[in-house]
């Protein structure tokens, strides 16, 4: 795999090159800003290990550019130690996981395993029942070959639907997937999106087993 690790820190960014060149990666690196921004905009990696205290441009900048430019190789970022906000701020421009300095460098190889891990599985998930295809890299829905508009919500419920079709998914069960805050949780809401997803797919692709929940079936069998 193919790792870039941005750090200014001439020491830690030397000993973060060897364990991930050791680890069987290719490494690139760099302390700069702007030049990471560049290589992570003009070249493909696997993955980012990204520290946001950055000469020249700030990881969190950096981050918010590239995913508005698509970019969408995962990120791992070095955050300081006790620094929440730079956690969340983090998550919220689009970072996969973080680890807050200092840490112990297998921790972070492990993380970076677990990226490339679900990176490798994102790759290969297109998943379909009957008539109705879900490519989850993409986060695209065909039916027939015909894409199909889905808002979030509804995408979020067809691919769980999908990801466990045949068996019978509860409305809590349901309803914890779509809202991880308990406190958002009202499974009467999911009837509406069922309801509503059920219109948009060929029908008889929503079963509803009475008392227990719905389950997906291939509408073409
Ligand atoms: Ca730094």
């Amino acid at each position: 795999m193919r790792i870039l690790v941005v750090e200014d820190e001439p020491t830690l960014r030397a000993q973060l090159v060897q364990a991930v060149a050791e680890a069987g990666h290719t490494v690139e690196s760099t302390g700069d800003g702007r030049e990471a921004h560049y290589l992570g905009e003009v070249e493909d990696f696997d993955a980012v290990v990204l520290d946001l205290g950055l000469p020249s441009l700030d990881g969190l900048s950096m981050l918010r550019r590239w995913r508005a430019a698509e970019r969408n190789m995962p990120v791992l970022i070095l955050t300081a130690r006790g620094a929440w906000q730079d956690k969340v701020a983090g998550i919220d421009a689009g970072a996969d996981d973080y680890l807050a300095k200092p840490f112990h460098i297998e921790e972070l190889l492990a993380r970076l395993r677990a990226l490339l891990r679900r990176r490798g599985e994102h790759a290969s998930a297109e998943w379909q029942c009957g008539p109705i295809v879900l490519d989850t890299r993409a986060a695209r829905v065909l039916v027939d070959g015909r894409p199909l508009q889905l808002t979030s919500h509804e995408f979020k419920l067809l691919a769980l639907l999908m990801q466990r079709k045949g068996e019978v998914l509860s409305r809590t069960e349901l309803s914890e997937h779509l809202y991880p805050q308990a406190s958002e949780r009202d499974s009467n809401t999911i009837e509406v999106f069922v309801g509503r997803l059920r219109k948009k797919l060929p029908a008889g692709s929503i079963e509803t087993v009475r008392g227990l929940g719905y389950r997906l079936a291939d509408a073409g069998a």
